[in-house]
């Protein structure tokens, strides 16, 4: 299947390690130019050297908090004045902390808010008049099975990533007008740096091994496995591609069948 994203502009938001960058690699793979950033010059500039290296595609590096509005508007107008357009936009952000509802803070909220919401929305307000204008665009949020099947102490993620989830199918529905699409992807447990050192607290915390709490979890999910990051990204890049011409508004769990309803 030819996905068409040769020559097609690509941001992908939150993309030094993990799930971001597995989908910053898949597109740049397809022969997209992709835009990679993150907090830290060193991590982007490294990751996009990597990438580019691996891929043989144009792969730019960019410093971004994605909690700051300004730090966004600078991404966006980065990466235009770098690439010409913006064609694709993922947009990810690291998972807000976890914690039970007793121990949160209004500044908690109030971080989660900008990062797992806003960061979104101010990434698509950018990028929405270009992609408008050219009547093609392909936006795709990474969020998490948890919008579906709430994932015990992680209220601020379960929370604003239903926030997310119900913006996203608004917009679609404006959007489609132009030919821009919109969906939502919802990773289940996924092998990336972040569950790795998750592992490993929880495995101190309780006095067992990380393989332990990783068996204990796996147990729970139909594939018996987490996923490793490039089985996110796979989805995701279909859904950034011409080939996903009539799919909008829609949430794909890619979850290996943890979420119990139908
Ligand atoms: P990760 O910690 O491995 O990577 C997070 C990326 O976000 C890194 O590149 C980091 O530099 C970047 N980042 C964090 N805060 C940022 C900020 N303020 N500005 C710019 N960049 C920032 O995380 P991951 O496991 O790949 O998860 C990615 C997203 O998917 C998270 O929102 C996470 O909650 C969600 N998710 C992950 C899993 C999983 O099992 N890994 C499951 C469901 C949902």
């Amino acid at each position: 299947m030819d996905l068409g994203l040769r020559g097609r502009h690509a941001l992908v938001t939150a993309s030094s390690r993990g799930i971001g960058r597995a989908v910053a690699t898949s597109l740049a793979r397809e022969g997209a130019s992709v835009a990679v950033c993150a907090r830290q010059a060193e991590d982007v500039e490294r990751v996009a050297d990597e990438i580019g290296a691996e891929t043989g595609s144009t792969v730019a590096g960019f410093v971004c908090d994605l909690s700051d509005a300004t730090s966004i508007d600078r991404l966006v107008h980065d990466v235009i004045e770098r690439f010409g357009t913006i064609d694709v936009l993922v947009n990810n952000a690291g998972g807000p902390p976890p914690g039970s509802f007793e121990r949160l803070t209004d500044a908690d909220w109030a971080r989660a808010f900008e990062l797992t919401l806003m960061s979104a929305v101010r990434t698509t307000q950018a990028v929405v008049p270009g992609m408008r204008a050219r009547r093609y665009g392909r936006i795709v949020n990474i969020s998490s099975y948890s919008v579906r099947q709430p994932i015990p102490d992680i209220l601020l993620s379960n929370s604003l990533r239903l926030a997310a989830l119900g913006w996203a199918k608004t917009l679609a529905t404006p959007l489609a007008a132009d030919n821009v699409l919109i969906n939502t992807v919802g990773p289940g447990w996924t092998r990336t740096e972040r569950v790795t050192q998750m592992l490993v607290s929880r495995a101190t915390a309780q006095a067992k091994t990380a393989s332990d709490i990783e068996a204990t979890l796996a147990a729970a999910i139909p594939l018996g496995r987490f996923a490793q990051p490039e089985e996110i990204a796979d989805v995701v890049t279909f859904l950034c591609s011409d080939r996903a011409s009539y799919l909008t508004g829609t949430m794909i769990p890619v979850d290996g069948g943890v979420v119990q309803a139908p």
